[in-house]
């Protein structure tokens, strides 16, 4: 990920740059005009990184710029990910900084107009002419004293994906977490012992779990193992001993996780716990309700007293299985399957905006502070889970239990039935 910073001289491009990569080694001066070349350095926030590039003096002072320097700046223009374009609120808006825009324009989509010296309120006075450049976003900050530099970095990392994002190139990786004597293991060997499951090779160990790739209908699969779950014998350990810890690593390794729960002690505490931690993590679920030749009810029970108990993991499906009897064994990996496909899917901006505005005629968010709760723009930014920004007037506006309607009527609306989906609201003025 590659950012740029351009502006006219003498509007803080190079403080902006220090502040950012946060040193304070090259030359600040105040004389415009002092040519320098392009200064390129690594940054990092919130643990991702990405490079910084100053244009300092390649832009001179004046009102035109050169063909020169035109095509100069162009060719960076072209292979940055990201512009931030810098200008002066204690100068206001002038000539330069309008042939400056012009030249953007073509890049506008990865623009970010950053008027900077506004180090106190008074100066914001002046700063709301440059809405007439015609740049979506919009941040103020003082690169000098660090105002809303923050949030300008929060922008900056928020299309970079987070390291612990995992890879779906080597298959889907799957786990089997749940409270001890569930039968995880039993559930694994019958699935790995299945004819149709090809396990592949020998386990790779990696430094948090075994992982046993296999496959399954020509697709690939990683089952991913913490807890050793397939240990032939092992030391009863007390409930009171279960520690999260190792299913929470389980968790965040894979994309799909499989929720196992006894179903003849209902669904207890711990198992919400678990529950929990997986909607936290944005993770697919498939609930495997074990050891049903134990319970003496109707599938359709089982699965209604789930939902009810598990009702915020409304996107797993549930599966009801006896891992003794091998009843309901296959049906998991098929669930596995489906979720994942859901879990991938990456959908059209047209698309998305189409449905976020179908559900605002449906029921838009209620009033914040007296005001309307507007949606400027909206886009699925990535899958894995599927993540759709939605770019708002007020952030604080969505509360709770609207977001979790908002997100239940987006799965329906973008057909992600199996699927978490992640929403982040993003705040423009
Ligand atoms: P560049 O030519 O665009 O790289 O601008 P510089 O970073 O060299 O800054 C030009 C002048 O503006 C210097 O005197 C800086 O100290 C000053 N400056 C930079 N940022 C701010 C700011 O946020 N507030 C104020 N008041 N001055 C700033
Ligand atoms: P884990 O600790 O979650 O891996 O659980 P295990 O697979 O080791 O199973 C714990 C105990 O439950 C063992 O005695 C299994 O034989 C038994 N068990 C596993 N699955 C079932 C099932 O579907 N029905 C019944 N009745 N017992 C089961």
């Amino acid at each position: 990920m590659k950012v740029i910073i351009v502006g006219r001289p003498n509007v803080g491009k190079s403080t902006l740059f220090n502040r950012i990569i946060k040193k304070r080694l090259s030359i600040v001066h105040d004389m415009p005009g002092v040519t320098r070349d392009v200064i390129e350095s690594q940054a990092q926030w919130q643990g991702k990184s990405f490079t910084v590039m100053d244009t300092g003096g390649v832009i001179e002072s004046g009102d035109y710029i050169s063909q020169e320097v035109r095509k100069k700046v162009i060719q960076h223009l072209e292979k940055v990910d990201l512009i931030l374009f810098v200008v002066d609120a204690k100068e206001g808006l002038t000539a330069q900084d309008q042939e400056i825009a012009k030249l953007l324009y073509p890049y506008k989509h990865k623009t970010i107009l950053v008027v900077n010296k506004v180090d106190n309120k008074k100066s914001n006075l002046n700063a709301y002419d440059f809405y007439t450049l015609g740049f979506d976003e919009v941040y103020f900050v003082s690169a000098q004293h660090g105002k809303g530099v923050a949030e300008l970095l929060d922008r900056i990392v928020r299309d970079i994906p987070s390291e612990e994002q995992i890879s779906t190139a080597g298959g889907i990786k799957i786990s089997f977490v749940g409270r001890p004597n569930v039968g995880k293991s039993s559930l694994v060997n019958a699935i790995l012992g299945q004819e149709r499951v090809i396990v592949s090779h020998i386990p790779g160990t990696t430094r948090d779990a075994v992982e046993i790739p296999f496959t399954y209908k020509g697709t690939s699969f990683i089952l991913v193992d913490t807890a050793g779950v397939r240990r032939p014998s092992k030391v009863e350990y007390g409930v009171e001993f279960f520690s999260v810890g190792r299913s929470l690593k389980a968790i965040e390794l894979s994309h799909v996780v499989c929720l196992v729960l006894d179903i003849s002690e209902g669904v207890t505490r711990q198992d919400k716990r678990l529950a929990g931690l997986i909607e936290r993590h944005y993770k697919g679920c498939v609930i495997v309700a074990n050891k049903y030749d134990l319970v003496k009810v109707p599938k359709e029970t089982v699965e209604n007293i789930i939902r009810k108990e598990l009702y915020f993991l409304d996107y797993a499906p549930v599966v009801v299985t006896s891992a003794i009897k091998g009843e309901g064994v296959s049906s998991i990996l098929d669930e596995v399957l489906e979720v994942y496909s859901d879990y991938t899917k990456q959908h059209k901006t047209s698309f998305v905006n189409r449905a976020i505005q179908n559900i605002l005629k449906e029921k838009p968010p209620p009033l914040y502070r007296g005001k309307e709760v507007k949606v400027y723009y909206s886009f699925q930014k990535s899958t894995a889970p599927p993540t759709v920004v939605v770019i708002t007037n007020y952030v604080e506006g969505w509360k709770e239990n609207y977001k979790r309607f908002f997100i239940r009527r987006l799965r329906e609306e973008l057909k992600l039935y199996k699927s978490p989906v992640r929403l982040e609201l993003v705040q423009k003025e």
